[in-house]
């Protein structure tokens, strides 16, 4: 199958779905190791190869404020645009070896149905970099009256971005610092590619953001008051989880302390009214009322439980509470 977004140079192919702009040559894969430059044509060898595949609490992905206590059927595929060395899925984002099953965007659909979830999350690992399949199974989900959800890096040049985006009902995406050289140095990446693509979301769906705290990394009061500031100046209703690292895959530094991670969350709470932890196991993840205080919806783990939203208020105050089926 041929691949969207690339420009002929010479007998080499110049992808332009993503930042890092792969010029490939004949016979090889991009960063990404999933486009491939076959016979002059850019091509996708791994259509349609699903390595991931779950029906998982929203909660998981982590989407908070939209259908919360739902479950949803979740694909990941393989490969991904960045190599972060602390990658928490790395067997499947930095191989294409993963043992998987195809299944065609109407399979997938036709299964999201029979298995009655109300919509199909693209997560995982990094489901940008196969936008093609996407936008298909984007295409006929909704036909269906399905949602789809999107998981993401965020690491995606605009026109490509807002093509995507256009079809996705919520998504979380990954903002994993705010210095440029941690993105380059570490990530192999640049950071305002993703600032921008958190820009184009914010205006096209329901967004949600991820930070994973790395101690001595990201882990500076001042970082998470820019990625608080930055989220801010689009809409401070933006959410924005502050998760816990675990050692993984190249790096062996402890993981992060919760009590650590709960401070920095105060630090984002100055600027934005919800500002949840990550894993950290069943420790209560709560929804506040910003005006008020309070208790709109009580989570422990993947339990849910709605508490005081009536009519998308406040029961206490009245105050619209921007949260989606509830
Ligand atoms: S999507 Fe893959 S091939 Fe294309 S520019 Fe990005 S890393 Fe390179």
């Amino acid at each position: 199958m041929e691949a969207k977004y690339y420009e002929k140079r010479d007998d080499k192919l110049k992808c332009t779905l993503c930042p890092n702009e792969c010029v490939i040559n004949p016979g090889k894969a991009g960063i990404c190791k999933v486009r491939v430059n076959h016979g002059g044509k850019l091509t996708l060898p791994y259509f349609a190869k699903i390595v991931a595949f779950g029906v998982d609490p929203i909660e998981k992905k982590p989407l908070y404020h939209y259908h919360p206590g739902k479950t949803i059927l979740s694909i990941g595929f393989p490969g991904c645009s960045l190599q972060c060395p602390f990658c928490q899925n790395y067997s499947i984002s930095q191989y294409t070896d993963t043992p998987g099953e195809t299944i065609y965007p109407n399979e997938l659909v036709k299964m999201t149905e029979q298995k009655h979830s109300f919509g199909i999350a693209y997560t995982y690992s990094e489901p940008a970099i196969h936008i093609e399949y996407v936008l298909e199974a984007g295409r006929l989900a909704r036909e269906r009256g399905l949602s789809n959800v999107l998981v993401s890096n965020g690491y995606l040049n605009p026109e490509p971005a807002e093509e995507l985006l256009e079809l996705m009902d919520a998504a979380n995406i990954d903002l994993k610092g705010f210095n440029p050289d941690f993105y380059r140095r570490e990530l192999k990446g640049k950071l305002q590619p993703v600032l921008d693509f958190i820009t184009i979301a914010a205006k096209k769906t329901t967004l949600e953001v991820t930070t994973l705290v790395i101690p001595g990394k990201n882990d500076s009061p001042e970082e998470i008051d820019q990625i608080a500031g930055f989220l801010a100046s689009l809409d401070k209703n933006i959410p924005l989880h502050l998760s816990c690292y675990f050692p993984h895959y190249k790096y062996s530094a402890p993981p992060t302390d919760p009590a650590a991670v709960r401070r920095l969350a105060e630090v984002a709470r100055r600027r934005l009214n919800y500002v949840y932890l990550g894993n950290v196991g069943g420790m209560e993840t709560n929804t506040y009322c910003p005006s008020c205080g309070n208790l709109l919806i009580r989570r422990r783990g993947y339990y849910t439980e709605t508490k005081g939203i009536k009519d998308g208020k406040c029961s206490g105050c009245g105050e619209i509470i921007p949260i989606v089926g509830v």
